[in-house]
């Protein structure tokens, strides 16, 4: 297959996941980093991008300036990644979409439901591929357990746990650190912050895993170190369209949680767990059995899972393989071949549906709301 030519906004240098987006676009030679607008300073992000390898013409100092230069050209990119803050996504990826580019958008793929809404009809009157990067969506383990749930392995789902958990915000002092303050500030962060940032994480594994999504929810919202505006810890309750119980906590004030990332399924006839910090592993309990570990790479897994999974049983598989894999199946589906689950933008309007539902809720006092975007009723 022909190489793909591949675009990134943001994820300048010393970003947070900047380098998960190029280790995993490139894992596979199957997309050539041609074009970025990499940075908020033109100048430090086309130096950097010309650091990279991307040719003079093509480190762009910003998006406007390498959408009109891209969309001109006969080796126009095939894909734009956007990894800048959340306010700017809906403005670039509605911007490259309509100009004939596939997307992968940052999540939260928008800022309101409605911008979510329009992403989705711009996809679809377009016929471009707008993906959302649910990177955790791709680990092999979490695929394994999505075939399980599907094939009816564990019975009836009767609940799913998932948390989303950290402690790197518990410092009160650290309320000035620039990096932590935008994340609580309505202006910069929108209407949440904790769930906005991580709980749509854990609410997208959690309908992905089950293949339902959620309809309703309540939630508890606190903000715990003084002066914060927006949500440190967050508590929902949902149920989703077959009426699984739903359970989610998510915090960044939790001291002793590192990612905190995990997510238990009970199913009437087994019960699944998995966690971010050890991805190559699924715990699985039937009733009356023992404990078992299942674990990547061994015989008996699904294809899909096997597919996925790219270095040796045993051996570490970490996060920016899980994006690689995202990436995998956007170059096939560009490409026009077999692909499997790539996470979307009706994934991303979910969550912001779910995100406006949830601050709705805590506002009410934790009265049960409607989860769902109103397209999606
Ligand atoms: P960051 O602050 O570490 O980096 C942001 C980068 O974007 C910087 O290099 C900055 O210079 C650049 N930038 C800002 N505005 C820009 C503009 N207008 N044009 C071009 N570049 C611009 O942020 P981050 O933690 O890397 O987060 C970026 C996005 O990725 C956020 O939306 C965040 O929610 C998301 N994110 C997703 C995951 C995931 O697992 N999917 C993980 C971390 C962050």
């Amino acid at each position: 297959m022909s190489k793909l030519n591949w675009g990134m906004i943001g994820g300048g240098e010393g970003s947070q996941i900047g380098p998960a987006h190029r280790l995993g676009a490139q894992a596979d030679g199957r997309f050539v980093m041609a074009a970025g607008a990499l940075d908020a300073d033109p100048a430090r992000g086309r130096d950097y991008a010309q650091r990279l390898g991307v040719a003079a013409d093509r480190a762009y100092g910003d998006w406007r300036e390498m959408l009109a230069a891209e969309r001109d050209r006969p080796d126009r990119i095939d894909l734009v990644t956007v990894a800048t803050p959340n306010n700017t996504h809906f403005e670039i990826t509605k911007a490259f979409l309509e100009a004939g580019f596939h997307v992968l958008c940052e999540k939260p793929m928008t800022m309101t439901v409605a911008e979510g809404e329009e992403i989705v009809r711009l996809a679809r009157d377009t016929g471009r591929i707008c993906a959302v990067n649910y990177g955790y969506s791709a680990y092999p383990m979490v695929r394994q357990m999505k075939a399980m749930v599907a094939a009816g392995e564990l019975g009836a789902i009767r609940c799913v746990v998932a948390n989303f958990s950290h402690g790197h915000h518990a410092a009160g002092d650290d309320a000035d650190n620039p990096r932590v303050r935008w994340r609580y500030d309505p202006a910069q962060a929108g209407v949440s912050g904790q769930m906005a940032d991580c709980g749509i994480h854990a609410l997208h594994l959690a309908s992905f895993i089950l293949g339902d999504e959620v309809r309703t929810l309540s939630a508890d919202f606190a903000s715990t170190v003084p002066g914060r505006v927006l949500e440190d810890d967050a508590m929902v309750n949902f149920r989703t369209e077959s009426g699984t119980v739903g359970r989610l906590w998510t915090s960044t004030i939790a001291l002793g949680r590192q990612h905190g990332l995990d997510i238990q399924v009970f199913g009437e006839k087994a019960g699944l767990r998995w966690a971010s910090e050890q991805p190559n592993q699924v715990y699985l309990h039937r009733l009356g059995g023992r404990v078992e570990i299942m674990e990547k790479g061994e015989a008996g897994l699904t294809d899909e899972a096997q597919r996925l999974s790219r270095v040796p049983i045993a051996h570490p598989e970490g996060f920016p393989l899980a994006i690689a894999n995202i990436y995998l199946d956007l170059a096939n589906r560009i490409a026009g071949a077999p692909a499997g689950h790539l996470p979307s933008a009706e994934d991303g309007l979910r969550s912001m549906a779910a995100v406006h539902a949830a601050v709705a809720s805590a506002k009410a006092d934790g009265a049960w709301v409607d989860a769902r975007p109103p397209m999606f009723r």
